[in-house]
């Protein structure tokens, strides 16, 4: 890894902080929209390096945003800290060995995400005033990425409406520019009311919510040979009616999370969706009530910013791990399948190697890629400003995401120097926008001729508030 530029010596200047920050919000990991002590860790940073900072971004408790600099373009760096649920696990072990508490751990790594995102927008903002630049950057610690859909929220309240550009990134097995494809979605809560009876003794005078969400599932299930390849449907029980097999079950309550393609093509589905559970409220005489929990936009390319992005990482190099990182990522190997660590390669368009449990390539920004497809709330923020992501490597080749695994690899000397390389292909990218106006001006011509084929029409309906209470259900 070179590091002959001015922007990443900023990048290593403060890089003990945000590691510091890093593993502090990994040790207090908590859920969507819960995030209140990893976002006052975020929020006493960005005062800290003297951002001017706005706290409760778009009405939510646990968004923050910090500016800095003055006049010019505005580059915004998005992070995030949100944990997950049944994902408890101690650093450094490579067995499952949850840790005492409520479970939750960062298998997603956002305690890295957000961390690598303000050092790269400390670092911007120190060049800016070392240099006596115009021009603002901001850092949006985001909430709730894992299934509150925050960002879209945030969009459609107006926090990037004088945003110029915004950079992201998401922990990874390898360094490179991420591929703009991502699976919009939208979770949709269907609760059935029937009626309730003994079940022995008045059965015909009961009509089943519970039968009513298993019909359901199974009309989902016989349609899913009928839609588009690379949507996806998901369910899960939020109420089954209770715990009495002998009382007819009156109320019931199930969670549809509908993915597709695109906007147009979740639409259809969820249409679809919507009349299998009409249609089995009809079947059993129940009524049945639909609401949009959140959703979200699939993700908007933008080549310019790609380029450029990619142009810092080639300049970069790829991270420098150490025998230590990669003996431990052996060990991390030892406990997957082999298939886990090829799909991993062939997401990235790499020839499976061994011997390399780390990362030690910059993926090429024309690999033939096959994206395994998530979603993510950035596609909201893609189709607000012209969006770039990196994925920077972290963590041993093959380890899935939402693992024990990923959460024990969260603060190894090999996550940390996986967060500074990052923030410094995040920080140059960032620069290059903001010395460069042809960047600017490319990446905006780019991103208009994108929404001039297809707008952005916001795919939270309008009387839908962020979930806030959702992890205290
Ligand atoms: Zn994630």
């Amino acid at each position: 890894m070179r590091n002959d530029e001015e922007i990443w010596r900023l990048v290593d200047a403060k890089q003990g902080d945000f590691i510091e920050l890093s593993d502090r919000v990994w040790g207090m990991p908590e859920l969507c929209y819960a995030e209140h002590r990893s976002c006052a860790e975020h929020t006493a940073m960005l005062e800290a390096q003297g951002f001017r900072v706005t706290r409760e971004v778009a009405g939510i408790p646990t968004a923050v945003m910090g500016e800095a600099g003055d006049e010019g373009p505005v580059i915004a760096i998005l992070g995030e800290y949100d944990a997950l649920p049944g994902l408890s696990q101690e650093a450094g072990v490579a067995e499952p060995k949850p840790l005492p508490g409520p479970g939750y751990g960062h298998g997603c790594g956002h305690n890295l995400l957000g961390s690598a995102s303000m050092l790269a927008a400390t670092a911007v903002k120190d060049y800016l005033a070392k240099n006596g630049l115009k021009g603002r950057v901001r850092y949006y610690g985001c909430p709730a990425e894992e299934g509150g859909a925050a960002k879209g929220f945030m969009v459609r309240d107006g926090a990037f409406k004088d945003v110029d550009i915004a950079i992201s990134w998401h922990p990874a097995a390898f360094s490179g520019v991420n591929e703009p494809v991502s699976l919009a979605n939208t979770r949709i809560d269907f609760a059935f009311t029937g009626r309730s009876s003994h079940a022995a003794a008045a059965p015909h005078l009961g009509r089943s919510a519970l039968d009513a969400i298993e019909l359901m599932n199974v009309g989902v299930n016989y349609m899913r040979e009928h839609m588009p390849s690379d949507a996806r449907i998901h369910y899960a029980y939020l109420d089954a009616g209770g715990i009495a097999p002998n009382v007819v079950q009156g109320f019931a309550k199930i969670r549809y999370l509908i993915r597709a393609r695109n906007l147009p093509e979740l639409n259809r589905l969820i249409e679809r969706v919507r009349k299998i559970a009409d249609g089995a409220a009809l079947m059993t005489e129940t009524t049945v009530e639909a609401k949009v929990v959140s959703a979200v936009s699939n993700l908007l390319a933008n080549t310019p910013l790609e380029k450029a992005m990619y142009d810092n990482y080639l300049r970069l190099g790829p991270p420098e791990f150490d025998a230590a990182d990669r003996a431990f990522a052996a060990e991390i190997q030892a406990t997957l399948s082999e298939e886990d660590i090829e799909t991993a390669y062939r997401k990235v368009g790499l020839t499976p190697k061994d011997g390399t449990p780390l990362c030690d390539v910059i993926v090429p920004l024309d690999a033939k890629t096959a994206p395994m497809m998530g979603s993510t709330d950035v596609g909201d923020v893609s189709w607000a400003v012209p969006t770039v992501q990196a994925r920077g490597a972290t963590y041993a080749i093959g380890t899935p995401g939402h693992s024990w695994q990923l959460t024990a690899q969260g603060k190894m000397p090999a996550a940390h120097k996986g967060l500074v390389h990052v923030a410094k292909a995040m920080a140059g990218t960032a620069l290059d926008a903001l010395t460069n106006p042809d960047l600017l001006a490319q990446a905006k011509a780019d991103h208009q001729a994108r929404l001039k084929r297809s707008p952005y029409v916001c795919p939270i309906p309008d009387d839908v508030t962020p979930p806030i209470g959702m992890s205290a259900d």
